[in-house]
């Protein structure tokens, strides 16, 4: 799902990236985008105003550097989309801005006073770790330099003093900023967290609603969404679609001589068997409850149809599952089955009915076989 958002909060906040929902990058790209505007607009000033009122052109160019960095960093974010780099150009930018000024202005004029954008830049922009790095360096650099200036910057009047409330104040802004962005950051993370377990869960019951507990087959439910797709690929492709059931032989005398958790087994067995015999893409497999079994297929000949359906019957039997009170001496199945080659009418209930029919029959015929292959039915 897309954010919606109008074109000029697009263009301007989020530099024209797409972006899936807001998430912490969003909010990256929204802050870089402010900071850098703001940024720009305060150089821009005050390169203009060194220039022509206070004719300091020192500064002005230095101002004007860091102007060009920030509007650079803009640009580049729109050209590359890449946020991480336009992040470290911004902060680079921003870093170097301040550190010349804190040098050159040597603490006239409250100038220090905008070091404190670079804690909310560095940790703001590039999260609470790089951020703090970033703020660590930052400082040593700049109290260093404060240091030196000591009863000189200021005529004199930069003392000690002024220097504790310059580090009080600059550590205190950075911790705020930085425990801040880590609750924000946690909050984030649970949320993607939770998000991701609601998702799961909901994945997990969508499978659960379509899946038969006990052979992990599709259930009778999903028959009906699969078979309009598979009619409609089959009418693609011009293909062989068919249907059959299949239906275990004697299975209450089996439960009752092997027990019900042996009958389960069995059930298992056949599943996988089932499952394992239909393996291609287009094949789909289902319990549709008790002992019987369903597969939905396509082919682009008649033969292989029948190859197919012929292939699970003698998979079964292959098993070789005893079973004493069957004439066959083992677990078989018998098959009725429904095979189209007109797409006329899409009707599931018409194709199952054929093959029921045709079950039907083969358990009329004395189990074990398949009865409905030869033909192909119209709906
Ligand atoms: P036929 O050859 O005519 O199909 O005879 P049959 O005994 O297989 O058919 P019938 O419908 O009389 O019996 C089906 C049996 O399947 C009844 C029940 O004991 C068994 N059955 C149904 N569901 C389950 C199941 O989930 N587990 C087990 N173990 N047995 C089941
Ligand atoms: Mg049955
Ligand atoms: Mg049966």
């Amino acid at each position: 799902m897309l954010m919606k958002q109008s074109a000029l909060y697009k263009n301007l906040l989020l530099s024209n990236l797409e972006l899936e929902m807001y998430n912490p990058t969003t909010r990256k790209i929204v802050l870089l985008n402010i900071l850098l505007y703001i940024s720009s607009l305060l150089l821009g000033f005050f390169t203009l105003y060194n220039v022509f009122i206070d004719e300091a052109y020192y500064i002005a160019l230095i101002d004007f550097m860091a102007f060009v960095g920030a509007v650079y960093a803009l640009i580049d974010m729109r050209i590359r989309g890449d946020i991480k780099r336009a992040s470290l150009i911004a902060t680079l930018d921003i870093f170097l801005l301040m550190i010349a000024l804190v040098y050159v202005i040597k603490g006239q004029d409250f100038t220090l006073i905008w070091t404190v954008f670079l804690p909310i830049f560095a940790i703001f922009i590039n999260g609470s770790k790089i951020g703090s790095v970033v703020t660590i360096v930052f400082y040593s650099i700049i109290f260093t330099i404060a240091y030196n200036g000591l009863g000189v910057w200021q005529d004199g009047a930069w003392n000690y003093a002024a220097f504790i409330r310059l580090i009080a104040a600059s550590i205190g802004l950075s911790f705020i900023t930085y425990f801040f962005e880590q609750s924000l950051e946690n909050a984030y993370s649970e949320l993607a967290e939770s998000r991701q377990s609601e998702k799961n869960y909901v994945q997990n019951l969508e499978m659960c609603s379509i899946t038969d507990p006990l052979t992990q087959l599709y259930n009778r439910r999903y028959l009906d969404v699969q078979f309009k797709q598979k009619f409609n690929k089959a009418k693609e492709n011009n293909s062989y679609y068919a249907l059959f059931i299949l239906d275990l032989d004697k299975f209450k005398e089996y439960n009752d001589t092997y027990g019900h958790i042996a009958g389960d087994n069995v059930l298992q067995s056949v599943a996988k068997v089932l499952q394992n015999s239909m393996r291609r893409e287009a094949d789909s497999t289902f319990r549709l409850g008790g002992e019987e079994f369903c597969a939905l297929f396509m082919a682009d000949e008649h033969a292989k149809i029948i190859e197919s359906v012929r292939n699970v019957r003698q998979n079964i039997e292959n098993l070789h599952i005893p079973h004493i009170r069957s004439t066959f001496g083992s677990i078989t199945a018998s098959f009725g089955i429904c095979i189209i080659n007109d797409f006329e009418t899409k009707n599931l209930d018409k194709m199952y009915k054929i093959a029921d029919d045709n079950l039907y029959e083969a358990k009329e015929n004395g189990r074990n076989c398949i009865v409905g292959e030869k033909k192909i039915s119209v709906l």
